[in-house]
């Protein structure tokens, strides 16, 4: 089993007298920034002048600069930038400022594994992944809470790495939570499996399917919504607190054997066998590249993809009826 962190292998010390820039004021960066500042921790924010993340960062108390003038001010830069344009940002803004005494980290290891970013070796790299969106990182931390993180050192010429990126992890919350040591290759390539079959890809897959099933046997939207897509919530939250079995325990003996004999004739020989090659085409960096690809082409694949999925009946559905729950928080 990997490596456990806890509350007291990080000392928040040995970020005393140090900056930190966080580039990038999005979904992690407005986590990051807020749950370190309220540690402690000298931080720093680099944003766009002129976008909402830009206002929103000032409307918390920081003053927004280029992520070229933080780099240069601080002694550990991280990246929060979306993965598909950090390599660009990394060339022109931040590679001039690194150097010995610099700490570049991240919360993927998408352009260090594949090598998009390649620092200088007199720099220490290390990561600092927490291991869920950003808004639940900043909620839980406010809560007393924290989101259990992944931890790497790199690169290490200053023989201090280990210390910063535990300090680090502790200033926001994620050693609370207990965090984990791995590696570039092992965070970068689970993370991309998890996402890709299990998390967005295979369950928004999964819901999809159900409803469309269920519409097209002349069942009506609302019930096929609420089946298909509410109860998901429902029971992923009893997997959160007890696994499997809690949520076999929870529900109905009818449902549990419907599980037991149904499930595997869904999720069977021939998806694992899928889910094996994905997971080839992520470890031999042919998923990187394609997105890589996408990206500089102007990504019109995928904003294609992106308008049509917004126009499925489940999201016209579920619009609708999230608007009179209005305790669920709809976005
Ligand atoms: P977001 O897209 O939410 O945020 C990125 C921010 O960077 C945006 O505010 C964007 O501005 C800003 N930005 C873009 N270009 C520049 C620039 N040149 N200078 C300064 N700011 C700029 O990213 P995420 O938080 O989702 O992802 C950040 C990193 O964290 C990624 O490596 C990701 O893999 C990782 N991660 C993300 C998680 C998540 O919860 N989302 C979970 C764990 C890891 P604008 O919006 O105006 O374009
Ligand atoms: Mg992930």
């Amino acid at each position: 089993m990997a490596k456990i962190f806890t509350e007291k292998d990080g000392n928040l010390a040995d970020l005393k007298g140090k900056t930190v820039a966080i580039i990038g004021y999005g979904s992690q960066g407005h986590a990051q920034a807020q749950n370190l500042k309220d540690s402690g921790i000298k931080v720093i924010v680099a944003e766009m002048k002129g976008t909402d993340n830009h206002k929103l960062a000032v409307k918390h108390g920081f003053k927004p600069m280029s992520a070229s003038e933080a780099a240069q001010q601080a002694d550990i830069i991280q990246i929060l930038l979306p993965d598909e344009i950090q390599a660009k940002v990394y060339e022109s803004e931040i590679a001039p400022h690194m150097g010995k005494g610099k700490t570049l980290c991240f919360s993927h290891g998408f352009n260090i594994h594949f090598k998009y970013i390649k620092p200088p070796k007199d720099s220490d790299v290390i990561m600092i992944a927490p291991k869920g969106p950003g808004h639940l990182v900043r909620s839980e931390f406010v809560k007393g809470g924290g989101v259990p993180c992944l931890v790497v050192v790199h690169q290490n010429p200053s023989r201090k790495a280990k210390k910063v990126a535990l300090a680090y992890a502790k200033a926001v919350g994620g050693l609370r939570a207990g965090s984990f040591e791995t590696t570039y290759k092992e965070e970068t390539e689970t993370d991309l499996f998890g996402e890709q079959v299990v998390l967005c890809g295979g369950l928004s897959a999964l819901i999809k399917a159900g409803f469309e099933t269920l519409v097209e046997a002349g069942y009506d939207e609302t019930m096929a919504y609420f089946e298909c897509m509410h109860e998901v919530k429902l029971i992923v939250d009893l997997f959160y607190q007890g696994g499997l079995s809690y949520m076999r325990y929870s529900v109905s003996n009818t449902a549990e054997y419907g599980d037991l004999t149904r499930g595997p004739r869904i999720i069977n020989k021939q998806t694992k066998q899928s889910m094996k090659k994905i997971l080839k085409e992520i470890q031999s960096g042919k998923f990187a590249r394609e997105w890589m690809k996408e990206v500089q082409g102007g990504a019109k694949n995928f904003k294609a993809m992106e308008k049509s999925e917004a126009k499925h009946p489940i999201e016209k559905v579920g619009k609708k009826l999230r608007a009179n729950m209005k305790w669920i928080d709809a976005k």
